[in-house]
């Protein structure tokens, strides 16, 4: 019996060949393809900037760092989501707490956001940085979050690695219109994929050249840039302590090549959601919300009170039957380097009642309706 896995990427003979042409080309890497896949993220998303980076893991550290971060700082972010969106502080040497979500979305809660700034300010406790998370790929009410961010004096990058491809309000995400920063990933199973790769977009155009210099060590080659003049034509600068955390000219044209196909495959996607919808609503399941914008990343369903079987057993008998199922998120503060922090259950409660019930169905765009039908004939014969 043949699995069906809960993602995978779409590659076909075009990404191929287009990977293929950068091997048999002069350069592998720091060649002319980054430069063309930034460009097609600017004109998708409407950023002035986009900085192509080796995972969006690197490019979280890197923003934190542009954006100044350091010991005594605090980042707040959402518990519902992968461990980098916290881990990224950490990095710097700020610290990590968190908002609880909205258990219909998953996302960020503004009232518990509001609530929580309010508390901390008389604490003098407050973040410099928030970074919600687009769970699944549905946009934050980001209209909310930057509203009180500003009113705080607070910076806000958008963790968007489940959401390349959805809008906020009719903008794309990643124009960055209510935040400093939008963070994408291409790692396998997002929108699109480099195999592993990120995405920094901006509109401040001094952050983005912040990013390019760290992005490569902290190096620049650019005379304009340079503190020192010289006549030589060597001479490059290493201006701050940065990384090697480039993307490939290999991930850059399968990224290039994967970009045209954006739309199609969020649009399928979507179908396939629409589809779940309606095949799943008699099941003692809460589906997400319908979400016209959303990218689609995850179909996460909750067993309600009334299902007959726990979470854990659904999961077991899925996997047992070929269905790829699989759960987003444990929350970031239950795990054991978090707990050794302080943190312990209890803590964001609207997160662990979501963690309890969540399951997230395969949803891919190459899965076909006869796959979709086997999903919830299995659902059907267990729930
Ligand atoms: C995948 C993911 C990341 C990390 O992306 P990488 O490119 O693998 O570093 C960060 N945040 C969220 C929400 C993710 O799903």
């Amino acid at each position: 019996m043949k699995t069906i896995p809960y993602s995978r990427q779409e590659i076909d003979e075009e990404d191929i060949a287009a990977v293929t042409a950068v091997l048999r080309s002069d350069f592998l890497t720091q060649g002319p393809a980054i430069k063309t896949f930034e460009l097609a993220l600017t004109r998708y998303c409407g950023a002035a900037h986009a900085v192509a980076v080796s995972s969006c893991t690197a490019g979280l550290h890197l923003i934190c760092l542009a954006l100044g971060l350091g010991k005594g700082d605090r980042v707040w972010t959402s518990p519902i989501s992968f461990v980098a969106s916290a881990n990224c502080a950490f990095y710097t040497g700020a610290q990590v707490d968190f908002v609880d979500i909205d258990p219909v979305t998953g996302n960020m809660d503004p009232d518990r956001l509001e609530e929580k700034l309010a508390s901390a300010q008389r604490k003098k406790r407050l973040p410099k940085l928030i970074i919600p998370v687009h769970f699944s790929g549905s946009s934050c009410d980001m209209v909310r979050i930057s509203a009180l961010a500003q009113r705080y004096g607070i910076k806000v990058v958008e963790d968007a690695a489940h959401a390349l491809g959805a809008f906020c309000k009719g903008v794309p995400v990643g124009a960055c219109t209510h935040s400093d920063a939008t963070l994408f990933s291409f790692h396998a199973i997002k929108s699109i994929t480099t195999g592993e790769g990120g995405a920094v977009l901006v509109k401040d155009p001094t952050l983005a050249k912040k990013l390019m210099i760290l992005r490569t060590h902290g190096i620049t080659r650019d005379a304009e840039c340079m503190e020192s003049s010289s006549p030589e034509k060597w001479y490059y600068e290493m201006q701050e302590l940065g990384y090697n955390y480039r993307l490939t000219d290999i991930q850059a044209a399968l990224g290039i090549s994967q970009m045209k196909k954006l739309d199609d495959f969020i649009h399928r996607r979507r179908t396939l959601a629409q589809r779940y919808r309606q095949l799943l609503a008699a099941l003692p399941l809460t589906l997400p919300p319908t979400d016209e914008e959303s990218a689609w990343h995850l179909y996460p369903v909750q067993l309600t009170e009334e299902a007959s079987i726990t979470r854990s057993a659904l999961f077991d008998k899925l996997r047992t039957r070929g269905i790829g199922v699989n759960v987003h998120y444990i929350p970031v503060h239950l795990h054991p380097y978090y707990r050794r922090l302080g943190f312990k259950p209890g803590n964001f409660p609207m997160a662990e009642a979501f963690y309890a019930r969540i399951l997230s169905l395969p949803l891919f765009p190459s899965l076909s309706e006869a796959e979709q039908k086997s999903v919830v004939y299995r659902l059907e014969e267990l729930l």
